[in-house]
């Protein structure tokens, strides 16, 4: 059995996570919580929030997830949020035609960026068949397919909407109302832990490719001019880099660099990037992934979303595969910009100059009494065209005046005076005395500005999986194996574990008292009194218990208990009055030696 295999048999048996609706034949794509599983992954959020919300003193938000089709005709995912798709005319079963393509061609690291016509013709280049039935896909169209999932809303279809495919749109759309919350001062973050859906083609490796997942996203929005990371805090933060140009170099890989150099030496561009990379460090240490195993990648040029201007990867290494656990973008003003335009809303900030400043403005003042006879219906809108153009190219209107003037004195062709807009196609050709063209000096205290998105957008299923798969290991202990989670006691579903030598002579009883206390002390503790006590550790080892609690004949009389440690299986007495004050000690990181 390979790793991923073996996680898989003890996630199902033990109640981490299993496929959903298995009694109904199963759906592909979707996983459910089991008891443990749950609680890992509640706790596993809870040390992001600790991190990306509160010691950042970032905002929290919950929107809905289901959102209307305007929303996503804004952010493009209605147009581009596409896999390629190729189905197979033998038995109907449906490929991510890009995947197919990377596994089978050696040196094809990123389909997607070669186009549907050219996977097409990889895909007859390399006689690449259906992985399902084994028919031949060559001469098979291959088409993009929009992943989200579509409904309705209220009755009737008058009303599209969809099920969000990330969090981030959930806190876009109201920055109208959150920059209110933030004083109108950047730079300010807000943060997001919630289900996205993206109807994957090819669901795949358990957790890694759903169709239901859970996001942990930060918004941090930011003064391109004004706001910089505090970088000194990162500046020494070690992180193994695979740049772009490593991957394009044969026999380039990942070198450790800190965040300075990094910065310096021009491989990461952005500083907030940068920064973010540099701080999530202690964050995938916090809860245990193998640092071993993991790597930040860069995106080559082709992979980068069209919005993003420097993005970077975190991966983990399961069972010989690399996987992107989080994605770290600069997104630059696009979603605030896009949302402004098709909303009509403002999803701008207003700057404040340090000084005031005296500038020009260009205005236009039409008259109408000109405009309505020449221009009937479309006089207001040429009116408003006019006051757009002198906003944004006030030459226009100069040039004009100046033809005009020429005019007069009898040495230029007619019409010249003329300045010409588009109105819904057509143009329109006003005189420029008839616009009532000015310039006038103004004092303004500051400007409308985007603000700019830096994005860390963690794929919680992902890390949960992967914080699983480098916590499961198996040693010999007493001459027998065990198999053992080495999960971070603040993962871990439960964190102490009391069992009775015997559930007879009262020990019982006493172990149920220590486990009570426990529990009002806030620990997350488990009672067992079934099997013998090696098995009963072997149990707790398995689902990540760091501590065990014995409660023996000793206990009756001094009041004292044995700890063990799951790790080094070392053991130490411990008075049950001071139990709960040890267990808080031993979690914070000092060790049974040091009770
Ligand atoms: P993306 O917007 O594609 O960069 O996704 C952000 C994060 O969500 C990724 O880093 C993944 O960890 C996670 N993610 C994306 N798609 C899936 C999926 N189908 N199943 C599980 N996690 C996903």
């Amino acid at each position: 059995m390979t790793e991923l295999d073996d996680l898989a048999e003890l996630a199902k048996r033990r109640g981490f996570f299993f496929p959903s609706n298995e009694a109904y034949g199963g759906t592909a794509g979707f996983y459910t919580y089991g008891p443990v599983g749950a609680t890992l992954k509640r706790n596993l959020e809870d040390v992001w929030r600790d991190v990306y919300v509160r010691a950042m003193d970032n905002m929290e938000l919950e929107a809905p997830t289901i959102m209307p089709e305007a929303v996503f005709e804004a952010s493009g995912h209605l147009e581009g949020f596409d896999d390629m798709i190729v189905e197979c005319a033998e038995c109907g079963g449906t490929h991510r035609a890009d995947h197919l393509v990377e596994d089978a061609v050696a040196d094809v690291e990123d389909a997607e960026a070669l186009g549907t016509d050219r996977v097409a013709e990889l895909i007859v280049e390399h006689g690449i068949d259906c992985p399902s039935c084994g028919a031949a896909l060559a001469g098979e169209p291959v088409d993009e397919f929009n992943l989200m999932f579509g409904t309705n809303i209220g009755p009737g279809s008058a009303a599209p909407g969809y099920l969000r495919p990330e969090t981030a749109q959930g806190i876009f759309v109201e920055f109208p109302r959150l920059k209110e919350y933030a004083r109108g001062q950047l730079p300010f973050g807000v943060a997001q832990v919630g289900r996205a859906y993206r109807n994957e083609i090819s669901p795949r490796r358990a957790l890694v490719r759903v169709r239901e997942f859970t996001q942990a996203e930060l918004e941090h929005f930011v003064d391109p001019e004004r706001d910089e990371p505090p970088i000194d805090r990162v500046a020494d933060v070690e992180v193994p880099l695979y740049s772009a140009e490593a991957q394009h170099a044969a026999d380039g890989g990942v070198e450790t660099y800190t965040i300075e150099a990094a910065l310096e030496e021009g491989v990461v561009t952005s500083e907030w990037v940068a920064y973010y990379l540099g701080r999530s460090i202690d964050f995938y240490e916090r809860v245990g992934i193998d640092m071993d195993r993991f790597r930040y990648r860069q995106h080559l040029s082709g992979e980068r979303a069209h919005y993003a201007v420097d993005c970077w990867d975190a991966e983990t290494e399961l069972g010989g595969h690399w996987i992107e656990v989080t994605g770290f973008a600069y997104r630059s003003d696009y979603d605030l910009s896009k949302h402004g335009e098709y909303s009509g809303e403002e999803f701008t900030l207003f700057r404040q100059y340090d000084e005031p400043r005296t500038v020009e403005r260009a205005t236009v003042d039409p008259d109408m009494s000109y405009l309505g006879p020449e221009f009937g219906g479309a006089a207001e809108a040429v009116a408003d065209a006019l006051a757009s153009l002198a906003r944004r190219d006030r030459s226009a209107f100069e040039s004009a005046a100046r033809r005009a003037a020429e005019e007069s004195s009898g040495d230029a062709p007619r019409d010249g005076d003329e300045v010409t807009v588009e109105v819904d196609g057509e143009a329109y050709s006003v005189p420029v005395e008839e616009t009532g063209f000015a310039v006038e000096e103004r004092t303004e205290s500051g400007e409308h500005i985007v603000p700019h998105v830096v994005e860390p957008s963690f794929g919680v299923d992902r890390l949960v999986y992967s914080v699983l798969v480098h916590a499961h290991g198996t040693d010999v202990v007493d001459d027998e194996e065990r198999s053992f989670l080495r999960l971070p006691a603040e993962l871990a579903p439960t964190t102490v574990a009391v069992f009775p030598l015997m559930a007879r002579d009262g020990l019982d009883d006493r172990a149920w008292d220590v486990a009570a206390r426990l529990r009002g002390e806030g620990l997350r503790v488990a009672y067992d009194d079934t099997g013998n006590i090696g098995r009963r550790y072997r149990r707790q080892d398995e689902v990540g218990t760091p501590y065990c609690v014995t409660v023996d004949y000793d206990t009756l009389e001094d009041d004292t208990v044995t700890v063990r440690e799951r790790d080094s299986t070392e053991q130490a007495r411990v008075a049950v009055d001071d139990l709960a004050d040890a267990i808080d000690r031993l979690v914070a990181g000092e060790t049974l030696a040091d009770l």
